[in-house]
């Protein structure tokens, strides 16, 4: 949990403001996800200072167990510059990314990954495990967690305490 004892202080120093721009259009982007009833994450891939993909977490509406925000987003930017190698590019991410997102993220090349709010029981990048420091990895990605962690954990907890509410009503 040591992880979710970062300040905004001390996350403050390390994120410019264009990366906390950038995380408020995920966080933006997981409303939308929300919105569809589906649990609010949502990503950016960001290069060159400009969006070149985006996407929210979509399982449920999509019938695809591989729907989440970082997929979509990687799928939405390799479409746009028709390349599958995003090299040179940052994924912001409002929530610690899984071991499939994680794969897939070494796959596309990323450069370097923002997220906001930790994932103790499936997230791969810190909680749960590193798997960007494998060392049979030859390729390195950057992650750095806890930008606006406060506002993306708000998001998470709203949206599942108003599901829970919405299932009671419905019992
Ligand atoms: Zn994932």
């Amino acid at each position: 949990m040591a992880n979710q004892e970062l300040t905004e202080d001390s996350v403050a120093t390390q994120f410019s403001a264009e990366d906390r721009r950038w995380m408020e259009r995920a966080l933006a982007l997981a409303r939308q996800g929300a919105e569809a009833g589906e649990v609010p994450v949502g990503a950016v891939v960001v290069r060159d200072g400009e969006a070149i993909g985006e996407g929210f977490n979509c399982p449920i509406g999509t019938h695809d167990p591989t729907a989440h925000a970082e997929i979509c987003a990687l799928r939405a930017a390799g479409r746009a510059i028709e390349n599958y190698r995003l090299a040179g590019a940052t994924l912001y991410v409002s929530l610690e990314p899984c071991a499939m997102c994680a794969g897939a993220i070494v796959h596309a090349r990323i450069d370097r990954v923002v997220y906001a709010a930790m994932e103790p029981k499936a997230g791969a990048v810190a909680s749960t495990q590193n798997f960007f420091e494998q060392p049979q990895l030859n390729y390195r990605v950057k992650a750095e967690g806890g930008l606006l962690n406060q506002e993306a954990g708000e998001q998470l907890r709203t949206f599942f305490k108003d599901r829970r509410r919405t299932k009671k009503a419905q019992v």
